[in-house]
């Protein structure tokens, strides 16, 4: 089958100016006070470092790296780190941000931060990323720390790299410090359930909001906009809900089956084609743009920034999206969205499952103990719910769309925490 060129996803909208119009909304609602609005509007310190990497010809490549510590407030700062060429200081700031409020959101005891390096992992080798991720920590050895900033993975890392981090952190330590960083391979202290957190979160959110619209899973269709870690994870937990996941993409095409996608059939050809889905034959291939708009009732993006934007919000015709990636829907698509009557569980709600078992990993590595995959589940499945009420009643309260009603709920503890510490 041809190659079909992916549609360009981006609205151009700058991350940042994007987090900040919804915070701004928020803050107004709440009628936060200038002295806050302040403090919460600019992160609280920014990193960027050269880091030259030996190249496996020989060569010398400087990669530019990022660190963002957006607040503090709550506790560490936590927050993941991400290998993409897309990366830019911008970004990291709003994803910084992000993290701050989806701690909030979830009212678990960290602030928010977000690391990336602007590179391009599926064309480097292992050695070439081992070393850009141990210069990488090197580089920010005062500003990591389980008491202090606590990385984890994102777009273009996972449990290897957050290894290496590890292992670099504890030589300059002298000893192990597994608290230094989440989502780490289990036999370094990484907690049953993390790989599967964010996309089982996204599942706990999707089902509490179709509750809420009277949607029956066994009668929905999705389509599934991503198929890494969280998307291919939340495609899995939906599917065994009862939904019927009806398309799935990755960065290079779509894939279309009225019938359903099989998702276990998916997940295993990825995992044996270098984690892409090109070639996958049980359903037919559309463009990357064509899945966003299908008719059907669940929408999960589950990739990158801004692919729900000005250019096809109109065209949308899900009832309800569930946000598995950060800042898929530009702040210029929301009042379309809006206005279409379509429902959006946000990403600082619906992805939040991911920090929270994070959260659990450290705990249990600060304790030296573990605890079982079911313990993990039945603890995350219930902050991700009680967070959904939380801000689904919020969003009644106060008449605003969920989006609104998140940054709400989380501004107003990281405010009123913020008054309690108060400040110089
Ligand atoms: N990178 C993930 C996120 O955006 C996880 C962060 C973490 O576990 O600290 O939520």
């Amino acid at each position: 089958m041809a190659y079909i060129e992916p549609a360009p996803l981006l609205d151009k909208e700058n991350p940042f100016e994007a987090m900040m119009s919804r915070f701004q909304t928020a803050s107004q609602i709440l009628g936060l006070d200038d002295e806050v609005y302040n403090v919460l509007k600019s992160p609280a310190r920014q990193a960027i470092v050269s880091l030259p990497v030996t190249m496996d010809d020989g060569s010398i490549k400087v990669f530019e790296g990022y660190r963002v510590i957006h607040s503090t407030i709550l506790g560490p700062s936590k927050g993941g780190i991400r290998f993409d060429p897309n990366v830019n200081l911008d970004e990291v700031k709003a994803l910084a941000a992000w993290m701050t409020w989806k701690c909030a959101v979830v009212d678990i005891p960290y602030g928010g931060a977000k690391g990336g390096v602007c590179c391009n992992p599926r064309e480097m080798s292992a050695g070439e990323i081992e070393r850009l991720m141990r210069s990488y920590t090197l580089s920010m050895i005062d500003i990591f720390g389980p008491d202090k900033d606590i990385p984890a993975p994102d777009m273009g890392t996972g449990p290897r790299e957050m290894a290496w981090l590890m292992d670099e952190y504890s030589r300059t330590q002298g000893m192990t410090v597994n608290a230094v960083v989440t989502g780490k391979p289990i036999v370094l202290g990484g907690s049953l359930g993390r790989t599967e957190a964010t996309g089982r979160g996204v599942m706990v959110t999707a089902m509490s909001a179709m509750q809420k619209l009277k949607i029956n899973p066994y009668n929905a269709t999705c389509a599934v906009q991503g198929f890494g870690n969280v998307g291919s994870w939340a495609a899995r937990l939906l599917a065994e809900r009862g939904l019927k996941v009806v398309a799935i993409s990755d960065l290079h095409g779509a894939y279309h089956n009225e019938n359903g996608v099989d998702i276990e059939a998916a997940v295993k050809y990825r995992d044996d084609n270098k984690g892409s889905l090109e070639g996958f034959k049980g359903a037919e291939r559309i463009s990357g743009e064509e899945i966003l708009t299908l008719p059907v009732d669940v929408l999960v993006p589950a990739a990158t920034e801004d692919v729900i934007n000005s250019r096809n919000a109109e065209k949308i015709q899900a009832k309800l999206i569930v946000e598995g990636a950060n800042g898929p829907t530009s702040s210029k698509a929301d009042g379309i969205i809006n206005e279409k009557g379509i429902i959006v569980a946000p990403d600082i709600l619906a992805n939040a499952g991911g920090v929270t078992v994070s959260y659990f990993e450290w705990v249990q590595n600060r304790l030296g103990y573990k605890w079982t995959a079911e313990r993990v589940n039945r603890r995350s499945d219930r902050i991700m719910k009680d967070a959904f009420d939380h801000v689904f009643k919020t969003s009644q309260d106060y008449k605003v769309p969920l989006r609104i009603a998140a940054y709400m709920v989380a501004i107003d503890k990281v405010a009123k925490t913020y008054k309690y510490r108060g400040g110089y």
